[in-house]
């Protein structure tokens, strides 16, 4: 059997990690052949020393000396800086870049990695959000797969198999609602990150889960999911479940529903991202039908959640309108983190960045590095404004 020579991007990271746990359960399969990092140098040290890739690369170039010291008795090439990160993804010898950098960062490199010809695991969803059109047109032009591993995108490629010729009626993409699920505006208004990063279903990073807890991540996953899936947003219907084990689901046009469930675990979809179309052994826990109690679901609140219709908006609005609803996010998710914006200050600024920024209908690349520039200055105006 063929091993696949695999690139992590943002290696050090929760899909990182989890991808490396994959390879290391099948190391007959998967050989780590490159992984970078932002600038969790030590974590990145480790990881070298322990899977032996053929290069490894930091984002943040301060912290180049002490990867290359602490690598200099491997023979392992150290690299440094975003541009080697973007040329990394493209060595001849890799199969597949799992894109999981977290944020705007991810699309250069994914860009490259499309172009090279790649099969690209993704989990940067960002990546889509900014640029849903450009990426699946690359794709499409050279020939890249895209197989998601974002977990709700993964179970709706997994009720797709088979099903390519037959048409989709609505995508039914689940949300855990997060920790505020049940809180009132008034609670919302006093809460802290800590609370936020309190998630009550799954292990994830801080930016995400900031992300889950405003449902912006679930506005970004709506966006996703219609340029992964060429379905448009009004047939994707967003239904809170707090259980988490329907990972969400496809209605085809005879009123079938498909789903996937399972435990929440995000080594499943990352695996199947790597072994597609096969399935392999694991040992990840089971989801017990037995033990659960009820499986509900209920309707979103966009008065409380608010990002979710932005996300709505932003798409009908197109353009670039979803570039700018990401950098403002980025912006308002760290000053959130920072205790320097309030929680629901997030939407509201979200919301006048996409009035204030100027507005293109056919962005190209470089409209979209602009837009991205622009918008984030106009949201880190409107943050320092409010202090
Ligand atoms: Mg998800």
């Amino acid at each position: 059997m063929e091993v696949k020579k695999i690139a992590i991007l943002g290696s050090t990271g929760s899909i990182g990690t989890q991808t490396l746990d994959v390879i290391a359960a099948h190391p007959e399969r998967y050989e780590v052949y490159a992984i970078s990092a932002h600038r969790s140098v030590d974590k990145l040290i480790e990881q070298a020393r322990l899977f032996k890739p053929e290069v490894v690369c930091i984002a943040d170039e301060a912290y180049y000396p002490a990867l290359k010291e602490a690598l200099a008795d491997l023979p392992i090439k150290v690299w440094a800086g975003a541009e080697a990160i973007a040329q990394m993804v493209t060595l001849p010898s890799i199969d597949v870049v799992v894109a999981a950098m977290v944020g705007y960062a991810g699309l250069k490199p994914t860009m490259e990695a499309i172009k090279a010809g790649k099969t690209i695991a993704l989990a940067n969803k960002e990546t889509l959000v900014v640029a849903g059109e450009i990426i699946c047109n690359l794709a499409q032009q050279y020939h890249a797969p895209i197989l998601p591993v974002d977990s709700e995108h993964s179970a709706i490629f997994q009720s797709l198999v088979g099903e390519e010729q037959n048409e989709i009626e609505k995508i039914l993409l689940t949300a855990s609602g997060g920790p505020f699920r049940a809180f009132t505006l008034e609670q919302m208004q006093h809460v802290t990150a800590k609370d936020a990063l309190r998630h009550p279903n799954w292990e994830m990073g801080a930016k995400i889960t900031i992300d889950s807890a405003s449902m912006m991540n679930k506005g970004f996953e709506v966006i996703e999911a219609k340029w992964l899936f060429g379905v448009p947003v009004e047939k994707i219907q967003v239904l809170v479940h707090p259980q988490s084990i329907v990972h969400s689901a496809i209605q085809f046009t005879d009123g079938a529903i498909k789903a996937q469930l399972g435990a929440p675990d995000m080594r499943l979809p990352i695996q199947y991202a790597l072994s597609f179309p096969e399935r392999l052994n694991s040992d990840f826990p089971r989801a017990d039908l037995f033990a659960l109690k009820d499986l509900t679901f209920e309707e979103p609140d966009l008065k409380r959640f608010p990002n979710l219709s932005l996300a709505y908006e932003a798409m009908h609005r197109g353009g670039n309108m979803p570039c700018v609803l990401n950098a403002a996010n980025e912006v308002v998710n760290l000053a959130f983190r920072e205790g320097r914006c309030g929680f629901l200050q997030m939407s509201e600024i979200i919301g006048q960045t996409m009035e204030k920024t100027a507005f293109v209908t056919k962005p190209t690349y470089e409209d979209y590095v602009a837009t991205d520039a622009e918008a984030r200055r106009i949201a880190e105006q409107m943050v320092n404004n409010n202090k």
